[in-house]
């Protein structure tokens, strides 16, 4: 399961960060995922909900900001959205676009909670 793959490498940095940050735990991940990421939504949180416990991330929660395509004409330089997967210039009508936008499967920011014991000196 490809989703799996990505969560594994996801959770492995948000783990890695929380080390980092010396927190106590992760309270929320977001991620930006794009249409032509090639995932499904669904599958991420369901993934994410299976695998963070193995990574001591049972308490975060996962966000996933769904971002839109975007493409930008070749022929006349206009950005626009793409919907319904219709590859072609809203202005101009032109099928030279190029994808700008949409295959996105990132790590925003994530919200560590830190110990309260740290908070003094922090
Ligand atoms: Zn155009």
């Amino acid at each position: 399961m490809h989703e799996a793959s990505l969560v594994r490498t996801l959770l492995d940095k948000v783990a890695t960060l929380l080390k980092e940050h010396q927190g106590e735990a992760v309270e929320e991940v977001c991620i930006e995922l794009g249409p032509l990421s090639g995932v499904e939504p669904l599958l991420v949180q369901s993934a994410f909900e299976m695998l963070a416990p193995q990574y001591s991330l049972s308490d975060a929660k996962l966000i996933i900001h769904e971002i839109p395509l975007e493409a930008k004409c070749r022929d006349c330089g206009a950005l626009f959205e793409i919907k319904n997967f219709r590859f072609r210039c809203e202005l101009c009508e032109s099928s030279a676009v190029q994808v700008v936008r949409g295959d996105e499967f990132r790590l925003l920011n994530i919200t560590i909670r830190q110990a309260v014991d740290n908070e003094a000196s922090a």
